[in-house]
């Protein structure tokens, strides 16, 4: 393990990864040293120094430092052995076979949906109705005791199934009873959410690395873009027009995901999040709102009705005026 990660290193110079990631570096001196803006932590003066011999880098802002793996261990939000993956993964060096078996089981899902009466029903009562727009997310059912035997037939080996966590260690379907949605960047399968529609846990992801903000190949395009908590928010948004809507599965963004909404200076940012009674989702959207207006971003809260989130906002009647209304009373952020 300990040669293969000096390998990696050696082979991904740390400045020529963060490069990869945007980060712009001024040389500090004759030496092979190098200051910018850390990645990890929002900041107006530059205290994150690589140095380019030694392949390591420290921010005096927030105190963090180390080598390429630990570099991307703080900035995609992983534990360690996730974080090998996931470079592994992101630098090329594994055969794209890992998203080809989610790739296949994102496809049985969504070749189910339609033989499944409750799964169809459950994404009515949620108000996604248009046929189309299901097929283009890739929306599917996972009835549970079938992708098993599907993919085995494929010939995948149930060890692999196992890794990839669509399979238990027993032996069992991971997801159960669920509706599907795939994560893709890049037009491959980099998750798979699900949905519970029984009484079971409401969602759970496969266990590896959050996935970057949903459809941001798209989606970047725009610039102004509304961000929402879940991937029912973006469906229903989707469907009433607002095709600039993205999703970063959860109101806390890895910096990764932090780090695509600003590639562009002059956007303009949405946060349309649940509203909660015990005001989480507000919270957590004027905290965010301030880190973008730092990054020189324009950061607008989006106010919904008390206890309802974008999906719910819809399905209790309201149509694209209403939300585009409450995109037009949107606050900007107070520093
Ligand atoms: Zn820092």
């Amino acid at each position: 393990m300990w040669k293969e990660l000096e390998e990696l290193k050696r082979q991904f110079p740390l400045l020529d990864y963060l490069r990869r990631h945007n980060w712009i570096p001024c040389q500090v001196g004759h030496r092979q040293e190098f200051v910018g803006l850390c990645p990890l932590h929002a900041e107006t003066h530059p205290s994150f120094y690589v140095n380019a011999v030694k392949n390591v880098f420290y921010c005096h802002g927030c105190g963090r430092g180390g080598d390429l793996i630990n570099f991307a261990q703080f900035y995609f939000d992983l534990p360690f052995l996730s974080t090998l993956a996931h470079l592994r993964h992101e630098l090329g060096l594994t055969a794209s076979s890992e998203s080809a078996l989610l790739d296949e089981a994102a496809a049985f899902y969504q070749s189910q949906l339609n033989h499944h009466e409750p799964a169809l029903d459950y994404l009515n009562q949620r108000g996604l109705r248009d046929p189309d727009l299901i097929r283009h997310l890739g929306i599917g059912y996972a009835p549970g005791g079938s992708l098993r035997r599907h993919l085995t037939a494929l010939g995948h080996p149930l060890e692999r199934l196992i890794d990839s966590g669509l399979v238990t260690r027993e032996g069992r379907d991971t997801f159960f009873r669920r509706v599907m949605f795939p994560c893709r960047e890049d037009g491959h399968c980099t998750n798979l959410y699900g949905r519970s529609i029984a009484v079971a846990p409401a969602h759970r992801f496969l266990p590896r690395p959050k996935a970057g903000l949903f459809a941001w190949e798209t989606v970047r395009q725009s610039s102004s873009v509304i961000l929402v908590e879940g991937l029912f928010d973006l469906a229903l948004l989707w469907q009433s027009g607002f095709l600039n809507t993205t999703c970063a599965m959860g109101t806390n963004l890895t910096p990764a995901q932090f780090a695509q909404l600003c590639d562009r200076q002059s956007r303009q940012v949405f946060l349309a999040f649940d509203s909660d009674v015990n005001r989480r989702g507000q919270d957590a959207a004027a905290a965010l709102a301030l880190r973008l207006e730092h990054a020189g971003l324009k950061a607008c809260i989006v106010d919904l009705p008390p206890g309802q989130d974008p999906n719910s906002y819809f399905c209790s009647g309201a149509g694209a005026p209403d939300f585009a209304g409450c995109l037009a009373r949107a606050q900007e952020a107070q520093p």
